[in-house]
């Protein structure tokens, strides 16, 4: 039924296969789903083990997610940009599982099923989004040079038969036919009445709870936020006075608390690495991470499994930054790669403008939440749990959340590069930009809460991120471009980061000065990438 999501996760026996998204297709996922739970249903959860209990029930959220998106929130009628099939058939091309020539062979196959593809397509859509519509435009678009630049230079180092290439060549007109014509047909159509990008409040709430399956409801997580917005305000205040005398002792401090701490930010902003060491800085961060974690005794760190810290890819250059690239679930030999990108060959300008951004501490928030005790850490947890199950329906808020919850712990403990191992404390700068960094994640939840649900406009968007939130201009509208093309998802990392923080509270209120760090995290960690709700059953029992 998937064959495009079994590639995605490493397994590759339907990778000459293209789902043609029609009414036929819909009523198949839908039996699909009503066995499968008719099955699942069978068993009693309480003969399950733990490990299965969880299973079971990302199991019955998924069928429940899948029967809930075709029958009342039917994306496949309002948003075009859920048709495209470029991104499969470039990972078909960038990556070696297999050898070139079946790959190749395989991409020939599944192209013949691209018109039907799209004129399937087109018969879903009924009163499309404006902002879905020029979104399916863009990237349809955009992804026509994998059948011409890519496949081509795939060709060139291939060994089929002249007449095997003749083929894919003008099967791949074809298929360049298909998507352009995709295109037109959307800018031309006559859509007088198009549907708002805004989800409204009821398919919110649901989406919430299937997509993130978290303890809390939309409402309740929203109402955190805009709480913890106003503390971080406030205590972002307290750390610019502090500073001021140090940093910007010439000029006098803005009565606006919020410009206040602007200016602030700006004036630490100015200590960063260079281009040229952008890499070499966040490769010698990761030994001092490990130490300081096993010197404060904060999570066991199995050092048989070390991360492979690499230059990013080609495929993947021009994005900068830093992520993690774990193995699929039907992968597992693979190595985890830490691809570290590089600025070379980037304008001043923009190299700065970077460069500020992900200035000398942010620089270190953000290798805590990549690496360790971050997704790395996680995911190394993780595979000590195997489930299939937990790899493939894996919980975002979860992943995300921990992450997120793994930066406040190291500077809760101290964490602080300047200051090395033994730290106690971090710095105030330390803190102020960590605080803007968690200013990010909550006032995504508000955007995207608000946005969906409260009818907020743009101008109000805008203020919210770079007047409350200190986001650069460019910064904001690549938010609000995220925003009216996705939803629920900006949620996933405060929902998690909330869950993981309370639950860590409450524990420690209930076990006293019993309480153990280490030993609370390797416990969470070890039940895999499950909903917190359900971890918190299970740490409970
Ligand atoms: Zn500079
Ligand atoms: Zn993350």
């Amino acid at each position: 039924l998937y064959p495009a999501w079994a590639s995605s996760v490493g397994y590759h026996k339907y990778d000459n296969k293209l789902g043609i998204p029609d009414a036929k297709s819909r009523d198949r996922e839908l039996a699909f789903c009503k066995a499968q739970a008719d099955s699942l249903h069978s068993f009693k959860i309480s003969d399950l083990s733990d490990a299965n209990k969880t299973d079971y029930f990302l199991i019955d959220n998924q069928l429940k997610y899948i029967e809930w998106g075709i029958n009342e929130q039917r994306a496949f009628e309002w948003d075009p940009s859920g048709y495209n099939v470029s991104g499969g058939f470039a990972d078909m091309l960038a990556n070696e599982y297999d050898k070139l020539d079946t790959r190749l062979t395989n991409f020939y196959e599944k192209m013949g099923a691209v018109p039907a593809y799209y004129e399937a397509a087109k018969n879903n859509i009924v009163n499309p989004t404006k902002e879905h519509t020029e979104l399916a435009i863009e990237q349809n678009l955009g992804g026509v040079s994998v059948f011409e630049k890519d496949l081509e230079e795939a060709l060139t180092k291939s060994g089929l038969d002249d007449a095997m290439k003749g083929k894919i060549r003008e099967r791949a007109k074809t298929t360049i036919a298909a998507i352009k014509g995709f295109a037109d047909w959307l800018k031309n159509l006559n859509n007088a009445y198009p549907r708002s990008f805004r989800l409204g409040k009821g398919l919110y709430q649901r989406k919430f709870e299937l997509e993130l399956q978290s303890g809390y409801s939309a409402d309740q997580v929203y109402a955190f936020a805009v709480t913890h917005k106003l503390e971080l305000h406030e205590k972002m205040f307290e750390i610019t006075k502090k500073l001021w005398p140090k940093y910007l002792k010439s000029k006098t401090m803005p009565e606006d608390k919020l410009q206040a701490i602007r200016i602030m930010i700006d004036a630490l902003s100015v200590k960063h690495t260079q281009p040229g060491s952008f890499q070499s800085e966040i490769e010698k961060q990761i030994p001092e991470l490990i130490a300081f974690i096993k010197k404060k005794d904060l999570i066991y760190i199995d050092p048989s499994k070390p991360l492979v810290v690499r230059k990013e890819p080609d495929y993947m250059a021009g994005v900068a930054g830093a992520s993690i690239n774990a193995p699929g679930p039907y992968d597992k030999n693979g190595n985890t790669y830490y691809n570290v990108g590089s600025l070379a060959g980037w304008e001043k300008e923009k190299a700065e403008s970077y460069l500020r951004e992900y200035n000398h501490y942010i620089l270190q928030i953000l290798n805590i939440h990549e690496a360790i005790p971050g997704h790395y850490t996680q995911l190394v947890y993780a595979n000590q749990s195997p489930s299939i199950i937990k790899s493939i329906l894996g919980n975002n808020a979860m992943i995300e959340g921990w992450a997120v919850y793994a930066e406040r712990m190291m500077l809760e403990n101290g964490y602080d590069g300047d200051k090395g191992v033994n730290s106690t404390e971090a710095s105030p700068e330390m803190w102020l930009m960590y605080y803007k960094w968690n200013l990010r994640s909550t006032c995504n939840t508000i955007l995207d809460y608000s946005v969906h649900t409260k009818d907020m406009s743009k101008d109000a968007a805008m203020h919210l991120l770079m007047d409350e939130a200190f986001q650069q201009k460019a910064e904001a509208e690549g938010k609000w471009r995220r925003v009216s093309v996705t939803q629920v998802q900006l949620c996933c990392y405060f929902t998690g980061y909330t869950e993981i923080y309370n639950l860590r509270e409450e524990v420690k209120k209930k076990v006293g000065n019993k309480f153990s760090l280490k030993k609370f995290h390797e416990k969470f960690l070890s039940f895999g990438s499950a909903p917190v709700k359900y971890i918190k059953v299970m740490m409970n029992n």
